[in-house]
């Protein structure tokens, strides 16, 4: 069964020496007090605490799931994942990054990129509890009522209560503009919710004491579609604005669902029975409040991308290094042994690099994402988190879209390096292939993000977060352009982004003619998007590990992934952008009924 060990060498090299983490900090409002010392500290712990606690619950999670008990409407977490969460919140994680006045320590959010990493490499299903929780902080802090958030606030910060996000119904999922639930106001303020969620993430568990619920109704004269939603605060337990705990509040969780991955993770069915629930916000501008929890809960799912990414690679290479089959066809490079461990062989080389590239490069990316949250957030000038909330706006989809992509090919690489002892329960590979699957759903599945880049992002708004990043590439570029030993990386570089401007300019004008050049355009570009961002995140690596104190070996591993990113992953941006400059007709010339 396969362990995890925390890459801390790299996760320090992608905040300090790449993202230079700690001149960041210097200059956030708040952000002294992330010195490097506590830093360190933070990531040494995190590590102890998913490597000794979380993993080892990780597979027996998955074997036994969760139990939903009919009569009570309980459900059951799987044996130690309560625990666990005693542990998160004795250590004080969950307020790592929540504001000093609801009881969190206030680092800013980029410091919780790495400890999420942590935790879904050690255990993806665990970390759905506490990764809803921070959607919920995020959305009370920024949009609650000064008595929401001293009532809800502080006890999901202390890790008492939970959050869910309460969105998808039986009928509507990626079009929330079809969601039915109602909200009626009652005469003390507050509002009657009823209605059908399905899918709720941690719905009910055993963890906390209460749950508090984010959902999304319409109230009795909204407009149709997206612009009539409201968000409402309907806690398990009906809290008044006293902060007291009152009794059961009729909502109930009706089933639990079984499925692929993702096993220790209760999916629920919520129903609610004219629950008693509290509006945050303006009244239909739910969608709105949503929104700002969407930016963190869609770089959380591109960080559970990353952290399967690293988690398959590290079994897939402990495999290839000692399982031994075949020698290398350019003859036994150990001839003592009765044949070569897989390692020497080139495609099981290729699939390793694909997913060490992969992890690493994604790495910087999902951070990079992160310290933007920290500016948009703390940046002491109005134009500064001005510009970054458009880049962060810009790259969201991408870290989303192409991070949990890139799970699912490299989950399944690693499963392919066991071969059939990959498709086997035992060695613990086919768990992370089955869980990194719903990451490109959940969260605005891939289709989602990609209109989501290319329509909202890109052609409804200038491309103004396009715009910055290229103009970022293309000063790094020109920084670089005299350093003789890294020209192989920026001149490919400097001409995909070159590409990619000219590309979206094409679709851009092609979608005036029909805007279904968008949704045929929209999964190819966000992953022509993607390998040219993780081009100059990689691009980055190489100049920053020149001058950081690491070890010659590491510098050699990180030139030589680049190297192989450059020659055999970027080379893709081709195939992807001959299909973008395909008709639109080869899509969609064939009648509905010719499909069979
Ligand atoms: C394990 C699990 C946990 C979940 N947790 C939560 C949760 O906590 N809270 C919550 O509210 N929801 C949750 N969900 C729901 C999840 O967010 C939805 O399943 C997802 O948004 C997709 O909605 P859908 O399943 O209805 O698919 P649909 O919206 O019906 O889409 C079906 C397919 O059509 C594609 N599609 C739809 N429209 C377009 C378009 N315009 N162009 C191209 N393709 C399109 C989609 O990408 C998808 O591939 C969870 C789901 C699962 C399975």
């Amino acid at each position: 069964m396969s362990t995890y060990t925390a890459p801390l060498a790299d996760i320090r090299f992608a905040l300090f020496d790449v993202l230079k983490a700690d001149a960041h900090y210097a200059r956030l409002p708040g952000g002294e007090s992330a010195t490097r010392d506590i830093l360190d500290a933070v990531l040494d712990e995190a590590a102890r605490f998913t490597e000794q606690v979380l993993a080892p619950l990780n597979a027996r999670g998955d074997e036994e799931g969760c139990r939903f008990d009919k009569t009570t409407g309980n459900v059951t977490t799987p044996e130690g994942f309560k625990e666990a969460y005693a542990q998160f919140v004795s250590g004080g994680w969950g307020g790592l990054t929540a504001p000093e006045q609801y009881g969190g320590q206030h680092l800013p959010e980029s410091i919780g990129a790495p400890l999420k990493e942590m935790i879904d490499s050690a255990n993806l299903s665990w970390g759905t509890y506490p990764l809803l929780s921070h959607g919920a902080t995020e959305a009370l802090k920024q949009h609650g009522e000064e008595w929401q958030r001293e009532v809800f606030l502080k006890p999901i910060v202390d890790g008492r209560w939970t959050g869910t996000m309460c969105l998808t119904e039986p009928h509507c999922g990626s079009d929330l503009g079809l969601l039915k639930s109602k909200a009626a106001p009652n005469a003390d303020g507050s509002y009657a919710i009823s209605g059908t969620k399905i899918f709720i993430t941690a719905g009910e568990h055993d963890f906390t004491e209460n749950i508090v619920h984010l959902v999304l109704a319409r109230l009795p004269d909204a407009p149709p579609g997206t612009k009539g939603i409201s968000l409402f605060i309907v806690p398990k337990y009906k809290t008044g604005k006293d902060g007291k705990m009152r009794e059961r509040n009729s909502l109930a969780c009706g089933a639990i669902e079984h499925k692929m991955g993702i096993k220790g993770s209760a999916t629920c069915v919520m129903n609610f029975d004219a629950a008693e629930g509290w509006l945050i916000g303006q009244p239909n501008r739910g969608l709105t409040a949503m929104f700002t929890m969407m930016n963190t809960a869609r770089l959380a799912v591109g960080l559970q991308g990353l952290g399967l990414i690293e988690r398959a690679y590290q079994s897939s290479l402990a495999y290839a290094r000692t399982r031994l089959q075949m020698r290398a066809l350019s003859g036994p490079k150990f001839p003592d042994k009765p044949a070569d461990p897989l390692i020497v062989h080139p495609d099981i080389r290729r699939m390793l690099l694909t997913q060490k590239a992969f992890a690493e490069g994604g790495r910087v990316l999902g951070y990079y994402a992160a310290t933007l949250v920290d500016l948009v957030e703390r940046a002491p000038d109005e134009n500064e988190r001005k510009r970054a909330d458009e880049l962060l706006s810009f790259i969201i989809p991408i870290v989303k879209g192409l991070l949990t992509e890139a799970a699912v090919e490299c989950t399944s690489h690693a499963l392919q390096i066991f071969g059939g002892h990959g498709y086997i329960r035992e060695t613990g590979v086919e768990q992370f292939a089955r869980d990194a699957r719903i990451t490109t759903i959940y969260e605005g599945t891939t289709q989602i993000q990609a209109l989501d880049l290319l329509g909202r992002k890109i052609l409804q708004s200038q491309g103004t977060g396009l715009k910055h990043f290229l103009e970022e590439i293309s000063a790094f570029c020109q920084a670089q352009a005299q350093n003789a030993g890294v020209i192989e990386f920026i001149a490919p570089l400097a001409v995909a982004t070159k590409e990619w401007a000219d590309l979206t300019q094409e679709i851009g004008k092609r979608a005036l003619g029909n805007a279904d050049e968008v949704g045929a355009a929209a999964v190819d570009y966000l992953f022509y998007s993607g390998y040219v961002a993780l081009a100059y995140f990689w691009a980055r690596s190489v100049v920053a590990a020149e001058g950081a104190q690491q070890s010659t070996e590491f510098r050699q591993a990180k030139w030589a992934t680049a190297r192989f990113y450059f020659a055999r992953i970027l080379p893709r941006t081709a195939m992807h952008a001959a299909i973008l400059r395909a008709s639109l007709d080869s899509l969609m010339a064939m009648p509905d009924a010719q499909f069979g």
